[in-house]
């Protein structure tokens, strides 16, 4: 992106800095052969796509940008600038790629690394079972992931079962890739981030409560949510309340280890969740 310079911050950080970012304007199916369907967002398609050039494939996600003021349909140009301002900055073996950026009048284009493998969430569903040593394989590449944004003071904000891709199902053991930097945020110290989104059964209580964010909300995780309720309120109200149990079919036939570290994880108390990451 031209329009992307870099600015040093008071600690001699280089930081990118957005202006109005142009991407390329030619039309991306002059570059890329577009085929099939591979998922789709609230407004992104992502399809499958061959780079005419080189024969490599990866996967084109069509964001429709917002057309007025008054629409509330689309995406803002200042949020898809941002998702993209993120991805270049994140070059991890856990983490999508992004390779390329187009627009025309309707979309912005990611071109990003193709993940073939589906979500975890489907690989785990065909399994009959998992254990929890398989489990710790996946756990520790999320965690990988999330450290190295972490560092980077990324915050994911919409980490799910749906944005936790393999590269490669069929691997000894599958590759994970984090996906989706819709909700993504750079935290920048000392200035501070309110906002209510993600989606009710993952979102972490600062979020439900519209207090300050920080990396801590991604560290609010676990396998099925404990925290669903009959509706989105009493879910949201569960998960403000700490209101969860281990429910014996789900959790029947876990450790004592792993539970207590999806407790570390549901903690309300901020303040003492950044730890966990840092120094386990
Ligand atoms: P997103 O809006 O980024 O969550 O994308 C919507 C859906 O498209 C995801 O849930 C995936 O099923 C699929 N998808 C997104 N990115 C990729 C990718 N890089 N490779 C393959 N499928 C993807």
């Amino acid at each position: 992106m031209d329009s992307t310079s870099l600015m040093k911050t008071f600690k001699g950080e280089r930081v990118p800095r957005i202006t109005m970012a142009t991407f390329k304007q030619q039309q991306v199916e002059d570059f890329y052969e577009i085929g099939e369907e591979l998922g789709s967002g609230q407004f992104a398609i992502v399809k499958q796509c061959c780079e005419r050039s080189s024969g490599r494939d990866f996967a084109a996600k069509f964001i429709k940008k917002r057309q007025s003021n008054a629409s509330r349909r689309g995406v803002l140009r200042e949020e898809i600038e941002r998702e993209v301002n993120i991805l270049q900055q994140i070059h991890h073996p856990n983490i999508v790629t992004l390779h390329d950026v187009f627009e025309n009048k309707t979309d912005v284009v990611l071109i990003l690394e193709l993940v073939s493998g589906g979500e975890l969430f489907d690989f785990l569903a065909q399994k009959e079972s998992l254990s929890e040593e398989e489990a710790t394989q996946f756990i520790k590449q999320i965690l990988e992931g999330l450290q190295y944004l972490h560092v980077k003071n990324i915050a994911h904000f919409d980490l799910k079962p749906e944005n936790i891709m393999l590269l490669d199902k069929n691997a000894p053991v599958p590759r994970i890739k984090l996906i989706d930097f819709g909700l993504a945020h750079k935290i920048a110290e000392g200035v501070e981030f309110k906002n209510i989104f993600g989606t009710p059964e993952f979102v972490a209580p600062e979020i439900v409560n519209y207090e300050p964010l920080g990396l801590e909300a991604d560290m609010w995780l676990s396998g099925a949510s404990p925290f669903l309720g009959e509706t989105k309120q009493d879910t949201l109200g569960n998960i403000s309340a700490m209101n969860y149990e281990f429910d014996d079919e789900f959790f029947g036939h876990t450790s004592e280890l792993a539970k207590n570290f999806i407790r570390q994880l549901l903690e309300k108390d901020t303040k003492y969740v950044i730890d966990l990451l840092t120094y386990s």
